[in-house]
This record gives structure tokens, sequence and C-alpha cells, in this order.
């Protein structure tokens, strides 16, 4: 379930609602055709494995050009999730810099392994589509913590959060994923 904060939180970036802090990132407007265009460009990375389609590409905020991507090699070793893959393939293309103007697109929402190395990263934006409950309606177990519990309790940064984007679709490609 998205909740409206969240929603709101994504598409204003700097809303601030009671009791809420205010968020740091300072991410131009980003309209949703280009949101969606970009979890499209997830999708094709999160297909690349048909057992567990968690794909992720990073874009530049102001342009929506696409600077990296990635998918869940998980099979192999255990941190390699779909984000960390493309956090990996954007520090290999372009180095530890630049974090701040970009925004991180995955099909499903962030563990809270991936959330926090996004945090760690200072990252400006986190777009995601299948929610923690849509993984779970999957027949998946996601951990219980959500992203946007992560941002609220941590206040080292505090990137943009928006979740729901093509959910319809990725919900659909979990559900139907290939099982062993
Ligand atoms: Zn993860």
């Amino acid at each position: 379930m998205i909740s409206k904060r969240m929603l709101l939180a994504g598409l204003g970036g700097l809303i601030c609602l009671p009791g809420a802090k205010p968020a740091r990132a300072a991410l131009p407007t980003i309209p949703m055709a280009r949101h969606e265009q970009a979890m499209r460009r997830a999708i094709e990375q999160g297909k690349k494995n048909p057992y567990y389609p968690f794909g992720a590409v990073i874009t530049e905020a102001a342009t929506g050009d696409v600077v990296a991507e990635g998918f869940n090699h998980a099979h192999d070793n255990p941190v390699l999730h779909g984000e960390i893959v493309c956090m990996n393939d954007y520090v290999a293309k372009h180095g530890n810099k630049g974090w701040e103007t970009k925004v991180l697109y995955t099909t499903c929402e962030p563990c809270t392994m991936c959330i926090t190395a996004l945090i760690w990263a200072k990252i400006g934006g986190v777009v995601f589509a299948t929610s923690l409950e849509g993984q779970r309606k999957a027949g998946m177990e996601p951990f219980r913590i959500t992203s946007q519990d992560v941002v609220d309790r941590e206040d080292f940064h505090k990137p943009m959060l928006l979740g729901g984007v093509l959910a319809a679709e990725t919900d659909a490609m979990f559900l139907n994923r290939k099982r062993y």
C-alpha cells in the first residue's frame, strides 16, 4: 500500500507535512511521464532475471538520461540486489560523485540494505514500482521495514521517495515470474 504521504513527498520533493522533517533533496520537478519512461527501462533490466525480476536504472534528474543500469545477481552474491548492481555500474562509469542530481528507479521497493546504500550515497531521489506488500502478494518474503521507514528515521540524508510508478505492470511481472 502506498501511503498518501509517500506520494506527496515523492511528487513534491520539498513538501513538508506536519510532523515530517523537511526533505533535503533539491531536484527539479519530474513529470510522471518521465518517471514512467525511466521505470520502463528498469523493467527491461528486471526481465534479464526471470526468476527475480528486480531491475534498476539511474537517471540524470534534469534530463531523464539513463546513466547506469543493473539487475539482480543475488544468486551469485547476496548483496548484489538490482539497486546495488546499478550503483556499482554508476560508480564504474562516472565515479563516486554527482549522486545528488540523480534518481534511481527500481522495479520493487528497495530493501533496508539498498535504501541505506542509497542514503549513504546521498542520491537525490528513489522511485519504485511494486511495494513490499505487492512483493508479499507475489509469494516473496521481503523485510517488513519499508523504505519510507528508513528515510523517516534517519537524518543523514533524505532522498525524494516515490512509490507505485507502473506498479500494476511490475506486480504482474513478480506474480508471473519463473519459479525454481
Ligand atoms: Zn535490496
